[in-house]
């Protein structure tokens, strides 16, 4: 045993620990797996941006900026701001020190409004607009971007005054000279809070976050800079795993990452310990099969060693009485008797003893049979105490002989059963010898026959040595003995009581035993009456084929309604299974 627990206990305690290092591994890969989330979601609204800026800032021709054609620049910013109803303002400016004139133009809800060269250094708005780019180029610069449009966040009341919701999102778009050599200004707009709440927000997010199922997938919310939640992707979100900067579109704000209702901890601890319920549940199963296994064999050991003591018991049951047979027949051979008395004692013993064989030889050769699956039955309608009559006579000379007082109790007219005579009266033997076999002083016996129930009850009760408890089931197994020796002396097969069984249960009845240590002991057969004479042709036995312990099947037997078998050729030769060993009445 302990030479599988010792290895069970070490696997354990390694698929513990790699579970354990398991764990913190998913734990790893998970935020991973988050933070490569969040920047996905970083990168669509970057792309999302930039395919605005294009497809609205990059409309404005740099040949009519460079040719100050401003009619045609304010229809393209007022067309912007109709068009894309998520832009607040619209504007180009150009501030080159290249050239003689600088101008910016801004197209708001209301009108489109031109700052000329005059009043374009001293305008708040125009100056604070070009800080932005300024900025903003310079974080595009910073983080080493490639980006065509830059993106800045402001707060700034000059330039976004009452109406523009706070804070803006400016996309600016550089305008290069007609030349391509350089820029000469640049093209912005700036898009309302609810366009990036409502639309831009959620179209990045949509299709990103996906799980094993809606409940484990994961939840977005971005905060803004006063870490208020401006959206999320979902409810019940129970914390932030990871947490990024929404740069460089939203640079001020965060975007965060989290389970509903459970944290990256609780999903790995799960996952550790759903590994470990699997292992435990699989070593569970290799411990019952190892325990299923060991049983198997400790059973295989005892059946083994109980053939062993069978096939000893067996020899000197046969050894004693042939010596003894052999013994008697050569003193009265050799006329060695001193008086007739003398010589009717042997001829006494002789005929005890070879009964004692015949007996011995007829449990033999059944069992091998009920072993094989081929005891047949021959069941008829029958008188069961006739039948015990009739066995009672058979071994009433051997009882009286060894100084046993009988009662019996039959009860009249019983009502008739379906039974094998030769079977049942077999039965009825063993019961009867082992009560003559296992009493030591008082040499009672009773014998009853009875109606109970349903049944009919054959008992056998004897004064002798008992049975303790805890044998009264083992007892019908064959080659069972009681703890030889310490219990009594007698020797046997250890395979009465399991033919007793086998027959009984053929019939459909049950064979019981009360008894205690010291005083004594009944065996009662119950057999089931018949109800119908259609029950006759119905009956089989109960398992006829099943082998004791065994599953072979055997021959299957009709039932026999013919009365055939007397009480004296029960006992006598049968033909039925081919061998028997004839044992005559005693008259
Ligand atoms: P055997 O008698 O050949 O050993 P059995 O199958 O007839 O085999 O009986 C099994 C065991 O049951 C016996 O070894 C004996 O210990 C116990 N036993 C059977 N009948 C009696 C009885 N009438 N009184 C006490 N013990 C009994």
């Amino acid at each position: 045993m302990m030479a599988v627990l010792l290895p069970i206990a070490i696997l354990l305690l390694a698929q513990y620990r790699s579970f354990a290092d398991l764990e913190s591994k998913t734990r790893a890969a998970v935020q991973e797996d988050l933070r490569q989330t969040l920047q996905s979601l970083s990168r669509r609204i970057v792309e999302r941006a930039e395919a605005l800026a294009a497809e609205t800032l990059g409309g404005i021709d740099p040949a009519d900026v460079e040719q100050e054609r401003f009619d045609r620049i304010a229809d393209r910013l007022s067309a912007i701001r109709q068009s894309h109803p998520e832009t607040d303002l619209a504007f180009v400016v150009i501030h080159c020190s290249c050239r003689e004139k600088n101008f910016a133009l801004f197209a708001t809800p209301e009108a489109v409004r031109r700052i000329d060269h005059d009043q374009f250094k001293r305008n708040p708005v125009v100056q604070t607009v070009i800080e932005t780019y300024e900025n903003a180029a310079l974080l595009r610069a910073a983080a080493g971007s490639n980006h065509k449009a830059m993106f800045e966040q402001s707060h700034c009341p000059v330039l976004l005054g009452e109406k523009i919701e706070s804070p803006s999102v400016f996309v600016f778009a550089p305008i290069s000279k007609a030349d391509g050599k350089g820029y000469i200004g640049f093209a912005g707009m700036t898009l309302k809070a609810r366009y990036i709440r409502e639309q831009l927000l959620p179209q990045a997010t949509s299709g990103l976050l996906s799980g094993a199922g809606a409940d484990s997938a994961p939840i977005v919310s971005v905060l803004d800079e006063n870490d208020r939640e401006v959206y999320s992707s979902g409810s019940g979100l129970s914390r932030h795993e990871i947490r990024l900067p929404l740069s460089p579109v939203l640079r001020q704000w965060k975007m965060g990452i989290g389970y509903r209702n459970t944290t990256i901890e609780a999903l790995a601890r799960g996952q550790f310990r759903q590994n470990l319920l699997l292992v435990g549940v699989a070593i569970a199963l290799l411990l019952t099969g190892l325990i299923l296994a060991l049983r198997a064999t400790t059973r295989e050991m005892k059946l083994v060693e109980a053939k062993t003591t069978f096939v000893s018991n067996v020899s000197h049951e046969l050894k004693t009485p042939l010596a003894l047979i052999r013994l008697f027949a050569e003193t009265l051979e050799l006329g060695r008797v001193r008086s007739s008395e003398e010589a009717h004692e042997y001829y006494r013993i002789i005929n005890r003893e070879s009964r004692r064989l015949t007996r011995l030889i007829n449990n033999i050769l059944d069992f091998s049979r009920i072993e094989a699956g081929r005891r047949p039955y021959q069941f008829a309608e029958t008188d069961v105490a006739e039948v015990v009559s009739e066995a009672l006579q058979i071994y009433e000379y051997q009882m009286a002989n060894a100084g046993f007082e009988t009662r019996t109790d039959i009860q009249p007219e019983l009502p008739p059963a379906l039974i094998d005579r030769e079977a049942l009266a077999q039965a009825v033997l063993n019961l009867l010898d082992n009560a003559v076999r296992y009493s030591d002083q008082v040499k009672r016996i009773e014998v009853s026959v009875c109606a109970r129930g349903g049944d009919i009850a054959i008992e056998v009760t004897d004064q002798g040595v008992g049975i303790p408890r805890s044998e009264h089931q083992r007892i019908f197994e064959k080659f069972y003995r009681v703890g030889a020796g310490l219990v009594h002396n007698t020797r046997g097969s250890g395979l009465g009581l399991a033919i007793v069984k086998h027959i009984v249960e053929a019939h459909r009845g049950r064979v019981t035993v009360d008894s205690a240590p010291g005083k004594g002991s009944r065996f009662t057969i119950l057999l089931p009456i018949v109800r119908s004479e259609a029950s006759v042709a119905s009956h089989e036995p109960l398992n006829p084929g099943a082998a004791m312990g065994t599953s072979a099947a055997g021959a299957a037997n009709t039932a026999n309604a013919a009365n055939t078998a007397s009480a004296a050729n029960t006992a006598s030769a049968a033909n039925t299974g081919g061998y028997s060993v004839a044992e005559n009445p005693h008259h």
